[in-house]
């Protein structure tokens, strides 16, 4: 099926270019069946994904790389979610928990060495996860980062080996946010005290990875890596908001 898909890539990307995220998200169900999954971390652009995807079939699929370290908020956004859309979110966790972390590589690795921290608690756990699927669906938007710039709205992601699929990924900020407003759709509550992005308690407040050159996690990589390591290591983006 995979060879399928990438034979016909290039005449679908071109077609999909015109697509609305529903039209997207309709032909990614029929296409994948149970074999495609919603990623997200909750960002607003996640939440208009996940709303627009309630409208197109009940019972998609939805995961999100709980790293042990999200907000209070965050969890309580999973709560509603699950409430409102009727669905179970697949939650994927790192191999260790925080303290297996902290005494296997000492305390605050996300301060030394936030790369080594996001492979293991975000990387391996994404490619874990992907392993299973035959496509993932994500809410990455081109004019929120360099590396998203030459995204497609749907793509071979030869990093993780499957089908990844955009639908939203011309709209603006402004259009995530009028979105949400229009149709009431539940949202982080720290985006109200200014949060642009909402990642790991560690990393988001002070800003991302401050000090560091890093900006990105290694889970929208747009050039194949052979492994994880070298995902993480040509990362150049923004945030786990998928
Ligand atoms: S965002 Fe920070 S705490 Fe979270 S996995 Fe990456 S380095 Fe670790």
């Amino acid at each position: 099926m995979n060879l399928d898909f990438r034979d016909q890539i290039a005449d679908l990307q071109n077609a999909a270019e015109n697509w609305t995220p529903q039209r997207t998200l309709a032909w990614a169900f029929e296409t994948f069946g149970n074999g495609v999954a919603i990623s997200s971390a909750f960002g607003a652009e996640g939440m208009v994904l996940i709303d627009i995807a309630s409208r197109v079939r009940k019972d998609f699929r939805l995961f999100t790389m709980d790293t042990e370290f999200l907000f209070p908020e965050t969890y309580s956004l999973m709560d509603r979610i699950e409430e409102r859309y009727g669905i179970a979110i697949e939650k994927v966790y790192p191999a260790l928990s925080p303290e297996e972390q902290e005494r296997t590589h000492g305390t605050a690795l996300w301060s030394r060495n936030p790369d080594f921290c996001c492979n293991l608690r975000k990387v391996e756990p994404l490619r874990r996860k992907l392993s299973e699927l035959s496509a993932w669906t994500t809410s990455i938007r081109r004019d929120q980062t360099s590396a998203r710039a030459s995204a497609r709205r749907i793509e071979w992601d030869a990093n993780f080996g499957l089908a990844k699929i955009n639908p939203i990924v011309d709209w603006t900020s402004k259009q995530v946010w009028r979105y949400i407003h229009d149709h009431d759709v539940p949202y982080n509550q720290l985006h109200d005290q200014d949060y642009p992005s909402i990642g790991c308690t560690h990393c988001t407040r002070a800003g991302r990875w401050p000090g560091f050159a890093k900006t990105e996690c290694g889970l929208h990589i747009i050039e194949p890596a052979a492994d994880s390591a070298a995902a993480f290591q040509n990362s150049d983006g923004s945030d786990q908001d998928l």
